[in-house]
């Protein structure tokens, strides 16, 4: 896996690409706009010439404001065209991937929300600049947020459809707090190969790497530092090293700065020394 973090962005998108280089990182996530506003950023020429020209990889994590499984007609509404707006700051700026919670279906059922989105995420792909795409971003199962089972993410996919342009993003704290274990070698070996049997291994195109303040099953989307929580520094190591994951992202979104994040991230992958 190659090395990342979740970037600030305060100062300008810009920033997230000196401070990775500063860190000594190849690829981040940031925010492309403010993620608690429906308002979307006016990417600057500055920001876009220094995206177009980096070689650093970026991810862009979309809105959390965005639920395309809502029963209110104005969110989903605002959520479109949020979404629209996200895939073309991101064609913009030479970014593949935006990540997506998949959304919250407040009480209309899991199969009525996937079908929801995923015919909206259709649409919206099918109206968007065909170099980028969406990562389908597994929950923790709070409340009634989609997307916490494997089988979930794979009706995601499977309805949606646009196979280059979707793929799963896997975040382990949400995995592991919705009761998937991923506390030991043999565990992660036995969550994967269930992944890989529902969903398929080679539709995740990253993954957050965040450890977990919850326990396992208890759906409480709680993040801890790398090493510091319930899943451990030994088995998001096994992960990471696994060769099917070679040239993924792994995003560390745990709390403090993004020094912080980068020494936890460091502690499981070590950056590979290309000569
Ligand atoms: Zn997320
Ligand atoms: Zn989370």
């Amino acid at each position: 896996m190659i090395p990342g973090i979740h970037v600030s962005v305060r100062g300008g998108l810009d920033k997230a690409l000196d401070t990775l280089s500063e860190l000594g990182l190849s690829c981040g996530q940031i925010f492309t706009s403010n993620q608690r506003q429906w308002k979307g950023h006016t990417l600057t020429e500055k920001e876009i010439d220094r995206f177009v020209s980096t070689s650093i990889t970026i991810i862009s994590h979309t809105s959390y404001l965005i639920n395309l499984a809502t029963t209110d007609s104005r969110v989903e509404k605002l959520s479109v065209i949020a979404l629209e707006a996200e895939l073309e700051r991101m064609h913009a700026l030479g970014i593949e991937w935006g990540v997506l919670h998949p959304g919250s279906h407040l009480g209309t059922g899991d199969d009525k929300g996937i079908k929801k989105i995923s015919s909206l995420v259709k649409k919206i792909l099918r109206n968007s600049p065909e170099d980028t795409g969406i990562l389908y971003e597994n929950t923790a199962g709070q409340g009634t947020t989609i997307g916490h089972s494997f089988c979930q993410l794979a009706q995601l996919l499977e309805l949606t459809g646009i196979v280059d342009r979707t793929g799963i993003c896997f975040d382990t704290c949400h995995a592991f707090a919705a009761g998937y274990d991923l506390s030991s070698e043999q565990a992660v070996s036995e969550t994967m190969m269930s992944f890989n049997e529902t969903v398929s291994i080679d539709r995740i195109k990253a993954f957050h790497l965040n450890d977990s303040k919850g326990t396992c099953g208890s759906h409480r989307d709680r993040h801890a530092d790398i090493g510091k929580g319930l899943i451990g520094l030994e088995p998001l190591r096994s992960l990471a090293s696994m060769p099917e994951f070679r040239e993924i992202s792994g995003i560390a979104e745990t709390p403090g700065s993004d020094k912080d994040r980068a020494e936890g991230i460091k502690l499981i992958i070590h950056e590979r020394i290309e000569n």
